[in-house]
């Protein structure tokens, strides 16, 4: 069976874009383009078959199919040859089973999809290894890429200059100086990337991107190009996978440019087409309230829509102000019965510490979600029946700043209810047990 996608206008127009042009826009309408597939191919195979298909591959070695995006490759780019894919394995991502973090906010079914613990340290490896391998497949083809450039928060240069790394292309990632954290800033340096930090924010960093793109021939590897999106709807096919095939009630993700949340959506849509799933779940997206122009048009049930201008947050990468999948959020967002919730710097603090307590390690972002997930639960909007599962986007070891300051109680306007820091003593023995009895209780 001949699998196919192509490019089409989210607008509606008509028109098909082959998936190894280079192209972002509809040129009629100027709307972002997706992927579709051809879905009559696809039912070619049962929904039990396609089960039975992903399961065998899942975290087997046979490569490329190992990898939980290139597992699914006929529903996530199947343009691409085997021989130009550039992978690390992604995907297989732990579901956090948080019972101690549930029970004490009052959901009894509550998961943490682990989406951070990945070759670069957030899901966004999910989406790049579909990029670049079309990349790859596009230089092989006789296509002149100089490079892939890409604005950031942070964690999709990290992504983007190692793959690029394995795949021997040249990277260029532009980054808002100051506003990402050394671990971030340190990953593209590592991988060779040509690193630009600019004196401006993430959408500064953005339009400027897309103007060197587009009159410079390079690859722009934002997720206005959606490539990246068919790779990460693959949260939702494997999420479903690890509760046997049976959908959650509800999910929370973060969002920032709002491509993930439009990926998660577009994840269940096609298994509900395809007959995997019988029911969508209910989709809640988490901003900052210092970032939060999903949010305040949801508040006007999304009839209008302003960008904003982002203010500094702990959740740095989702300091964005004009997301550039807006609409495509929206309309995943109105079809899942979504939600929106937004966190203060204090909420999303205190909430990341809470869920530290019970065994997580949260960043900030993920902190955006707990906090927002522990409102909703407050105000009654999830009950504690459901099952829930909260987006974890990245490995918290990247923002060990947040932690360290969070911990000493300096972070502006966040008051540390979790605080717990070093006892520092002299190698004495009664002091040392006095200090543990006292921390004990039995002093
Ligand atoms: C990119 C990112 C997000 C936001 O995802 P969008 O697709 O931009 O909405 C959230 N958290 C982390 C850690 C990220 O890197
Ligand atoms: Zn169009």
């Amino acid at each position: 069976m001949q699998f196919k996608a192509w490019f089409k206008c989210i607008g509606g127009c008509s028109g098909q874009y082959n998936l190894n042009e280079i192209i972002y826009k509809c040129p009629k309408c100027g709307s972002l383009l997706e992927v579709q597939h051809d879905l009559e191919a696809l039912k070619t195979r049962s929904a039990q078959g396609w089960k039975d298909l992903f399961y065998a591959r899942y975290r087997s070695s046979e490569w490329p199919y190992g990898s939980s995006i290139w597992g699914k490759k006929e529903m996530v780019c199947p343009a691409v040859a085997n021989e130009n894919i550039v992978s690390t394995y992604e995907g297989g991502s732990n579901m956090f089973w948080a019972e101690r973090l549930g029970r004490e906010i009052g959901v009894n079914d509550l998961w943490v999809k682990q989406c951070g613990n990945s070759h670069t340290g957030s899901f966004k490896d999910l989406g790049m290894t579909v990029l670049v391998s079309m990349v790859k497949q596009m230089i092989s083809e006789g296509k002149d890429i100089p490079a892939v450039a890409c604005a950031s928060t942070g964690d999709t240069s990290a992504a983007l200059a190692a793959y690029c790394a394995m795949a021997g292309i040249r990277a260029i990632v532009f980054l808002p100086r100051h506003k990402v954290s050394n671990t971030q800033l340190i990953q593209p340096l590592a991988n060779g990337a040509l690193t630009l930090s600019l004196d401006t924010d993430f959408d500064g960093c953005m339009q400027i991107v897309q103007d060197v793109c587009q009159k410079n021939n390079i690859y722009l590897a934002n997720s206005m190009n959606s490539l990246r999106i068919e790779g990460q709807k693959t949260i939702s096919i494997e999420m479903v996978q690890q509760f046997d095939w049976d959908v959650p009630d509800v999910i929370v993700v973060p969002g920032g440019n709002l491509g993930n949340i439009s990926a998660i959506g577009k994840g269940f849509l096609l298994m509900y087409d395809l007959g995997m799933i019988n029911r969508l779940p209910r989709l809640v997206c988490a901003q900052a309230e210092q970032a939060n122009p999903l949010y305040l048009s949801y508040l006007t049930g999304f009839k209008e829509y302003h960008p904003v201008q982002a203010k500094k947050t702990l959740a740095s990468a989702i300091q964005i102000g004009q997301p550039v999948s807006i609409e495509k959020a929206v309309r995943i967002l109105k079809r899942f019965d979504g939600m929106v919730e937004q966190a203060s710097e204090n909420e999303l603090a205190n909430a990341a510490a809470h869920a530290d307590r019970t065994g997580l390690m949260s960043c900030p972002h993920t902190g955006v979600a707990l906090a927002a997930l522990f409102k909703l639960v407050a105000k009654k909007k999830i009950s504690p029946r459901e099952r829930v599962v909260v987006i974890s986007t990245a490995n918290a070891l990247k923002f060990a700043e947040f932690q360290l300051g969070y911990h000493e109680n300096r972070l502006n306007g966040v008051t540390s209810r979790y605080s717990n820091l070093p006892i520092e003593l002299p190698a004495d023995y009664d002091r040392v047990t006095n200090a543990i009895f006292t921390a004990l209780g039995k002093a």
